[in-house]
């Protein structure tokens, strides 16, 4: 039944840069409807774990499906399923939010009408109305992070990956952010976040993963994570220095 198709599935997955092993034989399970957070230090693997997942890194070995379709076999397919906030703005910082948001529509070939529909509501549900001309440059960190939410939901996938989305953005915007977030995953989105923040983690996500040197070192759900009275935070600094 497609209900049980995993919404991300990871078996195995190693990614070596040279002789430098980024990401070392991790598996996942991510089922439809999660809000996923993906833990770790700098360096853990975290980006480079989703760089495969969303066709941006080979994987070395190993498989990847996003709601059941393999991304290296079947890239551009999968690539549709699959939404992406990066770690680094890769864009043109000439370009405004409602430009950003057309050319990811134009990449993914979505006629002209639809396309220009999809973005005024994406524009009004990131309340980017008077911002949707403005210079990306000239925008606020929170303006940036939800212009790149628009652009990476414009092609309407299901699974939505945000590589540390609210890094650099002040206290009010980020309570804003986790306002939209939220929103998308009551609203079906499959999420998967990660964070150095990790009250956002724990307001946010039901289910965690640690990565730590390219290993899956912790996983579970929100409430193993806070057994005992404990934070999200404090499991996290006890996993982490557990390994050193
Ligand atoms: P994280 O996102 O958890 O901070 P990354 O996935 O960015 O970690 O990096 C994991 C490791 O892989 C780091 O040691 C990093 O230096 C290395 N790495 C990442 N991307 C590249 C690349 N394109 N070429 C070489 N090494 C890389
Ligand atoms: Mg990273």
């Amino acid at each position: 039944m497609s209900e049980q198709i995993p919404a991300l599935e990871i078996k195995h997955l190693t990614k070596k840069y040279g002789d430098k092993v980024a990401v070392d034989d991790i598996s996942l399970n991510i089922k439809k409807g999660a809000f996923f957070g993906l833990l770790g230090p700098n360096g853990a693997g975290k980006s480079t774990t989703i760089h495969c997942i969303t066709g941006i890194a080979q994987p070395t070995e190993g498989e990847i499906r996003i709601d059941g379709i393999d991304v290296v076999k079947d890239y551009k397919l999968a690539r549709t399923k699959v939404g992406l906030s990066p770690q680094e703005f890769n864009v043109d910082i000439f370009a405004t939010p409602e430009q950003l948001m057309d050319y990811m529509g134009g990449y993914y070939g979505i006629p002209y009408a639809e396309r220009a529909a999809r973005i005024e509501k994406l524009i009004a549900r990131f309340d980017l109305e008077k911002h949707r001309k403005v210079k990306f440059q000239k925008l606020s960190g929170g303006l940036k992070r939800r212009a790149m939410l628009g652009r990476a939901l414009v092609h309407t996938p299901d699974l939505l990956i945000l590589d540390e989305p609210t890094a650099g953005v002040d206290v009010e915007q980020r309570h804003e952010l986790w306002a939209y977030l939220k929103e998308m995953n009551e609203g079906g989105k499959t999420i998967i976040l990660t964070s150095h923040y990790l009250e956002e983690i724990q307001y946010l996500c039901n289910e965690i993963a640690i990565i730590n040197h390219g290993k899956i070192v912790a996983e579970g759900t929100k409430e193993e994570f806070m057994k005992e009275g404990k934070s999200v935070e404090q499991t996290y600094l006890e996993v982490i220095r557990a390994q050193k």
